[in-house]
């Protein structure tokens, strides 16, 4: 069992305020136990169970286009 984060800091694609985007601070928390994926994003928290997050991962990986997400294989 682990409680694992980690984290990063983001800059928005748009402008979040008028003088631009500050940085903010994204966090991953996964709880090894119930296999739960939780994100910090900016003041909202965003839940996954294993099978959405592989999906989403998946589909933005088949994206393959350079000029959207970048997701390393
Ligand atoms: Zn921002």
């Amino acid at each position: 069992m682990a409680n694992i984060e980690r984290s990063l800091t983001y800059r928005c694609s748009d402008d979040c305020e008028m003088s631009g985007c500050p940085g903010h601070t994204g966090i991953l928390f996964h709880q090894s136990t119930s296999d739960a994926y939780s994100f910090s994003l900016n003041g909202r928290i965003l839940h996954f169970e294993r099978g959405e997050l592989q999906a989403l991962v998946d589909l933005l990986r088949s994206l393959d286009r350079i000029d959207a997400v970048q997701v390393k294989p």
